[in-house]
C-alpha cells in the first residue's frame, strides 16, 4: 500500500500522518469494492448519533417479536398494534412468528422496506410510528437496549436519543391552562400549584423505570454486558409541534426544565411533519415559546427540526424561513435536516451566521431521500460544508429507515468525494457539537480552523506515542465530553493501525 497522501478532489485537509495517510490511500484503493467498503465504513470510528428518535431507532423485527411476546393484536386492515383480547378484525401479534407473509406485511407497515425508491415516502414515514407506538412504549427500556447496542457495534460512542415522558401528562395540562399570548403568564400558570413540577416527577420516575428495565436487559452489572453499556448516552425531550400551542408550550416547558434538573436530559427539539397545516400556522409562534422559555431555563440545550422541507411540499411562502427563525428566534444550538436552506430568503446570511456561532446542521441522508425525495447534488451538504457550517451525520429513524450510520457514512463518501481525513472530521464533528458537559479536547473552532488539541493535550493524543500529562489527565477527568471524544481518538489510532 502507498504511503502516498490521497488525491481527492474534495479533500479540504491532508493527512497529518502517516498512519492517517496510509489509511487515506486504503480508502483511495477500495473505492470500487462494496464489499471492502462496507467493512471500511462498518469499523470506521464515527463519533455519536446527535438526531436519533428512539422509538424509529429499532429493528422492525425486534418490535414484531416484542409484539408476540406482550400478547399484543395486530389490526388487520392498519396492520397497527393494539391491545388484547384480539376480537374480530385482528389478529395475535405471535402469528408473525409462523406467518411469513403476515411478518412481511408487518414490516413493510411500520418500515421503508420495500417502499418503491421513486416515489415519496413522505406519508409512508411518518404514518409507522402511530402503528408500532404501542409496542415501544410498553417496552422503552429494551427498546433502549436494543438502540444503544446498535450505535455501539456501529463503533459510535455517544448517543443524543429523543423521547417524551409524561408527555400525555403535559397534553392535559395545556388542556387545562388553555391558551395565553403572554408566554410569562402562561409559563407561572404551568407552575401555580407546582403542576408543572409533578409532570417534571412524573418524566423522572418513568424514566427511573426504563433505565431499570435497560440495566436489566442490557447486563451492564453482569460477566456478559451488551455492547450497549459502553455507550453513554443522553436524552433529548420532543414536543410535539402539530399539537395546539398550549400544549406544545406545555411540553417545551417540562423538557427544559427537565434538562436543567435531571442530568440525563440534555436538550428540547419539535418533532412531527413540520409540513403539516398546524405545524406551518404556528411555526413562528412556537420560535417565540422557545425564545421565551430559554430566558427562564438558561441551561437547557435547544436543537430544532427546522427545513425539513422541499419545494412543492409546502406553499412557496412557507418555504423562505424555518431555518432562519429557528436560529434566529429561537437561538437553536442545533439544527436538525436544514434541507430547504437555499430555498430561504437570505439564506447565505443565516448560513454566516450558522458557522460564525457553531450550529451544526444534523444530516441524516436517507430519511432525507425517504421523506422529502432530497437526495445527492440537491442535498445542500456540500453548501452548508462550504459555508463552514459544522454538519454532523445522523440516523433519524434507522428502525423506520432500514440503514445504519456506516450506510450514511459511506453514502457521504462516495456521493460527495470525502476523503478519510473529511470523514474524520465529521466524526469528530458529532462529538465537538454534542450537549455533552465539559470542556472539549479540541480547541477553538475547529470546523474553521482544523481539530486542533487542547494546550494541555498537545502532542499526547492516541497514538502520538507519549502518554497523556498531569493536565491533560485532568481534563479527561473533569470532562465527560472530552472523555467520549478521547475513545474516539483511541479508537482512531487502532483503526489506522488495522488498515493504514
Ligand atoms: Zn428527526
Amino acid at each position: 500500500m502507498s504511503a502516498a497522501p490521497p488525491a481527492a478532489a474534495h479533500a479540504e485537509r491532508r493527512p497529518r500522518d502517516t498512519a492517517e495517510a496510509r489509511t487515506a490511500a486504503y480508502l483511495d484503493s477500495i473505492r470500487a469494492d462494496p464489499r471492502l467498503l462496507r467493512d471500511f465504513f462498518l469499523r470506521l470510528p464515527k463519533g455519536g448519533d446527535l438526531h436519533n428518535h428512539l422509538f424509529g431507532a429499532v429493528r422492525t423485527e425486534y418490535l414484531i417479536k416484542l409484539a408476540g411476546e406482550d400478547g399484543l393484536c395486530i389490526d388487520t386492515a392498519t396492520l397497527t398494534a393494539v391491545v388484547p383480547p384480539c376480537g374480530p378484525g385482528t389478529r395475535p401479534a405471535a402469528d408473525a412468528r409462523a406467518d411469513r407473509g403476515f411478518r412481511e406485511a408487518i414490516v413493510r407497515a411500520w418500515s421503508m422496506q420495500d417502499f418503491p425508491p421513486d416515489q415519496s415516502g413522505h406519508d409512508h414515514f411518518f404514518a409507522t410510528f402511530d402503528k408500532f407506538a404501542l409496542v415501544a412504549s410498553l417496552n422503552q427500556g429494551k427498546v433502549l437496549a436494543e438502540v444503544a447496542d446498535s450505535v455501539a457495534v456501529q463503533h459510535q460512542f455517544y448517543l443524543e436519543t429523543m423521547v417524551n415522558p409524561a408527555s400525555d401528562g403535559a397534553e392535559r395540562l395545556g388542556d387545562e391552562v388553555g391558551w395565553d399570548p403572554d408566554l410569562a403568564a402562561l409559563h407561572a400558570r404551568l407552575l401555580a400549584g407546582g403542576r408543572l413540577d409533578r409532570l417534571v416527577a412524573d418524566a423522572r420516575k418513568e424514566t427511573d423505570a426504563v433505565d431499570a428495565e435497560f440495566r436489566t436487559a442490557a447486563r451492564c452489572r453482569t460477566e456478559r454486558p451488551r455492547p450497549g453499556c459502553r455507550l453513554t448516552a443522553r436524552r433529548i425531550y420532543q414536543a410535539f409541534r402539530g399539537e395546539s400551542p398550549e400544549r406544545v408550550f406545555t411540553e417545551l416547558a417540562l423538557g427544559m426544565r427537565l434538562a436543567e434538573r435531571d442530568s440525563r436530559f440534555v436538550a428540547v427539539n419539535l418533532v412531527q411533519p413540520e409540513d403539516w397545516d398546524s405545524s406551518l400556522r404556528n411555526y413562528t409562534l412556537q420560535m417565540r415559546m422557545v425564545r421565551y422559555l430559554r430566558t427562564v431555563y438558561p441551561r437547557a440545550y435547544v436543537t430544532l427540526h427546522a427545513g425539513e422541507l422541499r419545494p412543492g411540499l409546502v406553499k412557496p411562502e412557507d418555504l423562505r424561513f424555518h431555518i432562519a427563525q429557528a436560529v434566529d428566534i429561537a437561538g437553536a444550538e442545533r439544527i436538525g435536516h436544514g434541507v430547504d436552506l437555499v430555498h430561504e430568503d437570505d439564506w447565505q446570511r443565516t448560513a454566516a451566521t450558522m458557522a460564525a456561532r457553531q450550529i451544526a446542521v444534523e444530516v441524516p441522508f436517507t430519511s432525507n431521500a425517504q421523506i422529502l425525495g432530497v437526495r445527492g447534488a440537491e442535498h445542500p451538504f456540500d453548501t452548508y460544508r462550504a459555508y463552514g457550517v459544522p454538519v454532523v451525520l445522523a440516523t433519524d429513524d434507522p428502525g423506520v429507515s432500514r440503514i445504519d450510520i456506516s450506510h450514511e457514512y459511506q453514502y457521504a463518501a462516495e456521493t460527495y468525494g470525502l476523503s478519510y481525513p473529511e470523514l474524520k472530521d465529521l466524526a469528530r464533528a458529532s462529538l465537538q457539537y454534542a450537549f455533552l458537559p465539559g470542556r472539549s479536547l479540541w480547541q477553538g473552532n475547529p470546523t474553521r480552523d482544523g481539530y486542533r488539541p487542547a494546550e494541555v493535550c498537545a502532542g499526547q493524543l492516541p497514538g502520538a506515542g507519549r502518554a497523556p500529562g498531569a493536565e491533560c489527565r485532568r481534563l479527561l477527568a473533569t470532562s465527560p465530553k472530552a472523555t467520549v471524544q478521547w475513545r474516539q481518538e483511541a479508537a482512531f489510532a487502532s483503526f489506522e493501525n488495522y488498515f493504514g
